[in-house]
């Protein structure tokens, strides 16, 4: 039992219930929208609100909102929608940077031409313990990450300063990692150095990957395995993600595993027919209609659905 601060105020732990550990609401770029977008507020919140109540009517309880600086996020407008839906939504503090450091804080930080302790690390526990700018909306667990191109000097400054709120304030961190050049491992070393607890980890995206050798070391270490982008065939067909975590689950691991999607009802990074196409099934709809009947077909029991789903994602913040 602890308390979890939501997009509508805090709840218990234990009132999670079902609970999605990667799904977005909105993913987009602020300055391009206000540039050379075509938005309209009134019908994208009605949207994410129906999608949500859909979300929910399929017996989702829950989803975990890693929208942080870099991809667009804006509380006001998920309180709005919080407020519509009787989905809960958990949201996040922390920085999305494949590459660099955005320029707010690149010459200011510790031994910068603005030499001050590590801002990131203020602002992030700032959100997590007094609230995100003044919508009084707490932020209940940290997020960065690390791609391909590893652990640049921008990802690295962020991970350490995500490590460090971490230890200040005890929230879970999900880290978007890339499997297949291994990240999860690195971040288990950054953060390891930053005192963080690896237990309270999840390594996102682990599900695009196939190597059980690679996931199961990292679940032996403490972390959770975000199996996190189902509907996202293009990168891995969903038989293969399924048999995955059927086979995780049949070596003991379900107590390392989260599910969800990593979908969104709108993100500006695709032309929205072209993504139609090219993953028709990635959507917050996936994992409840297609998902788990063919995890329980496959022989995972309820039992252990209830952990992955349930037990998992309350343990993070508990
Ligand atoms: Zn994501």
């Amino acid at each position: 039992m602890s308390t979890v601060h939501t997009a509508t105020g805090s709840i218990d732990s234990s009132e999670l219930g079902r609970t999605l550990i990667h799904e977005h609401v909105f993913v987009m770029g602020t300055e391009h929208q206000q540039n050379y977008g075509d938005w309209d507020e009134q019908a994208r919140v009605a949207d994410a609100v129906s999608r949500l109540d859909e979300l929910k009517a399929l017996g989702i309880d829950s989803i975990m909102d890693p929208t942080v600086l870099g991809l667009g996020r804006y509380v006001p407008r998920i309180q709005e929608i919080a407020t519509q839906t009787d989905l809960t939504i958990v949201l996040a503090t922390g920085l999305y940077t494949y590459n660099e450091i955005p320029f707010q804080f690149h010459y200011t930080g510790p031994g910068l031409l603005f030499d001050v302790p590590e801002p990131l690390t203020e602002l992030f526990v700032k959100d997590l313990t007094q609230g995100i700018a003044d919508t009084g909306v707490r932020a209940a667990f940290l997020k960065c990450a690390i791609e391909e191109q590893g652990l640049t000097p921008g990802v690295e400054r962020v991970m350490r300063a995500v490590g460090q709120a971490h230890v200040q304030t005890g929230a879970p961190i999900t880290v978007h990692t890339n499997p297949h050049t291994q990240s999860g491992l690195v971040v288990q070393r950054v953060l390891r150095e930053e005192g963080v607890d690896l237990g309270k980890v999840v390594l996102g995206h682990c599900g695009d990957s196939t190597d059980l050798d690679y996931l199961t070391s990292l679940a032996d270490a403490g972390s959770m395995l975000g199996m996190d982008r189902f509907g996202l065939d293009i990168l891995l067909p969903f038989e293969e993600r399924v048999s995955t975590v059927v086979e995780l689950v049949r070596r003991g691991y379900a107590d390392r595993i989260g599910l969800a999607h990593d979908a969104s009802c709108f993100i500006d990074w695709f032309d929205a027919e072209a993504k139609e196409q090219a993953v028709p099934r990635w959507n917050y709809r996936h994992i409840s209609e297609d998902v788990i009947p063919a995890l329980l077909e496959r022989g995972v029991s309820e039992v252990d659905l209830e952990t992955m789903l349930v037990t998992n994602p309350r343990r993070q913040f508990e």
